[in-house]
């Protein structure tokens, strides 16, 4: 089966998000778990706690349909002490809630080095950051998105994603969420079926579909291998609507949440029933 969702706000309360999914028709969702541009948060209190597990049962989502996306300051990487501690507390932090939750995913950006590290280094500290954190908090899987490579980002090409994965130390909780946009202006060619064939050859090979553990269907409003982060509604911008009919019908993106971040939350809806119906 296929779970099908958005990155849907958590404004007034993180049970909020599991209804504004519930709203949508979707059946897969993403949100953050706390505000994204901050770094401290008040914790979770056992009733926040509890109306979301109690609301995501009377909705009928599971957890393999939920995937929560971990703040933007976080970089795992960060090349100066204080600042990756900081952002190594905010990562177990963040965990630390998933688990309270019930859930078993949370997705983050793998970092960037600022022009002070090289590349490879950087992915050491990204999974030297990994294992610190699975060793704090249990039973979560931790999962790195691919980015465009804008500036000094880490995590652009499949070779790197596995990089960091080879030098975590518990495989069986680190996974990949793949970003179509990311992907896309990355370098890696979606346009046609033969390309989105071509490229998840290379995923399959290099990473493997056991790792992957969610989607995020954006298109793009950069161009092919811009390096450039811009996401836009499906079907509006330089990727088009093949890959995500073609994701539709390929068996293995089944039950894993596929969210959609595209820019207009209006078209949410109408894209998440265009999907379906696919
Ligand atoms: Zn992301
Ligand atoms: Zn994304």
């Amino acid at each position: 089966m296929k779970y099908i969702g958005a990155h849907v706000s958590a404004a007034g309360g993180i049970k909020m998000a599991v209804i504004r999914a519930y709203e949508l028709g979707a059946t897969a969702f993403a949100f953050f778990t706390k505000n994204q541009r901050r770094w401290k948060s008040i914790p979770l209190t056992e009733i926040e706690i509890l109306d979301f597990k109690s609301t995501c049962i009377k909705y009928k989502f599971s957890n393999s349909q939920i995937l929560p996306h971990s703040s933007y300051l976080i970089n795992l990487c960060h090349p100066e002490k204080e600042l990756l501690k900081k952002s190594r507390e905010a990562f177990i932090d963040e965990l630390h809630r998933c688990q309270q939750l019930g859930l078993s995913y949370l997705n983050f950006h793998p970092g960037s080095f600022l022009q002070k590290f090289n590349e490879d280094k950087s992915l050491q500290l990204v999974s030297d950051s990994i294992n610190i954190a699975l060793e704090k908090v249990k039973n979560i899987c931790v999962v790195i998105e691919n980015t465009s490579g804008q500036g000094t980002n880490v995590g652009y090409c499949f070779e790197q994603l596995s990089k960091i994965i080879q030098k975590v130390d518990d495989k069986s909780r680190v996974g990949v969420c793949i970003d179509t946009c990311h992907l896309f202006s990355s370098g890696y060619d979606l346009r046609t079926k033969k390309d989105c064939e071509n490229t998840f050859k290379l995923f399959e090979n290099i990473i493997g579909f056991n790792y992957l553990k969610g989607m995020h269907l954006n298109d793009s409003k950069a161009t092919f291998n811009s390096r450039l982060d811009r996401h836009h509604n499906l079907g509006k911008g330089n990727i088009g609507i093949i890959p995500f009919d073609w994701i539709m019908k390929q068996k293995e993106f089944e039950n894993i949440p596929l969210i959609l971040e595209t820019i207009d939350s209006s078209l949410w809806k109408k894209e998440i029933s265009l999907l379906q119906s696919i």
